[in-house]
């Protein structure tokens, strides 16, 4: 049987590596992760040591899935779909990463909860909504900057390395290109008003991560073009 997620990731691994060259940048600092999210553990097993990194979405589905999980890989789970603040506790037990923090309340029950676990330094990620669609989570970037400020002052246990975001639900390649380069300048302003490197930058998904690339993006995270359709 082909083993269609290992060829899926090879041809992905390819792609990154063309998006790189062509916009100078050094391939060493991108990172693919596997987005296994409605998929069955044995399928991201398969993905799990050609991954750099799992995401997942949901907090009772990854916790499921840990109990499912007889591998040795050490591959780090990230947090990437909308956090409640109820699922905040567990969120924190199951991931190695919450890149979805986008309101000073979250931050500061996820810094409370570190201070009862004893956990003194947690990393996180702001989720920014570039796009400005109301479907979509994240700090708007306007508050970026005021709520990053807080998160330092108030969460102490919160390590901020990054900012993630996602693309606008639109095929033109041009307005694509500009939310993923506006998050990139967001972060370089951030970065020189804070002294934080957030040097991480979650953007880019299976239809633009080729985009994200050449706009910045240091962690690309592909579900469909990886595992396949999700069955909706
Ligand atoms: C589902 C999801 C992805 C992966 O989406 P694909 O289009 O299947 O690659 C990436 N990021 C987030 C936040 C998601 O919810």
């Amino acid at each position: 049987m082909v083993d269609f997620i290992a060829e899926n990731i090879r041809e992905i691994r390819d792609k990154i590596k063309s998006a790189a060259k062509r916009s100078n940048r050094d391939i060493s600092e991108i990172r693919l992760m596997g987005v296994s999210k409605t998929h069955p553990v044995a399928d991201m097993l398969s993905a799990a040591a050609k991954v750099d990194i799992l995401g997942e979405n949901k907090v009772q589905e990854a916790a499921d899935k840990r109990l499912n999980w007889f591998s040795e890989e050490k591959t780090p789970w990230h947090l990437i779909g909308h956090l409640q603040r109820n699922k905040a506790r567990k969120a924190l037990e199951v991931f190695d990463l919450i890149e979805t923090v986008d309101s000073l309340n979250l931050a500061r029950m996820l810094d409370r909860i570190l201070a009862e676990t004893d956990k003194s330094e947690y990393p996180v990620y702001l989720e920014i909504n570039m796009s400005g669609e109301l479907t979509k989570n994240g700090a708007v970037p306007q508050e970026a900057a005021h709520l990053l400020e807080m998160v330092m002052q108030y969460c102490p246990r919160l390590s901020v390395e990054g900012l993630m975001t996602i693309g606008p639900n639109i095929e033109d390649e041009v307005e694509i290109r500009k939310s993923f380069e506006g998050l990139r300048i967001l972060r370089d302003q951030l970065s020189s008003v804070s002294g934080l490197s957030l040097k991480e930058l979650s953007m880019g998904m299976s239809t633009d991560y080729e985009i994200a690339i050449e706009e910045g993006s240091t962690i690309v995270r592909v579900g469909t073009g990886i595992f396949g359709a999700r069955p909706e």
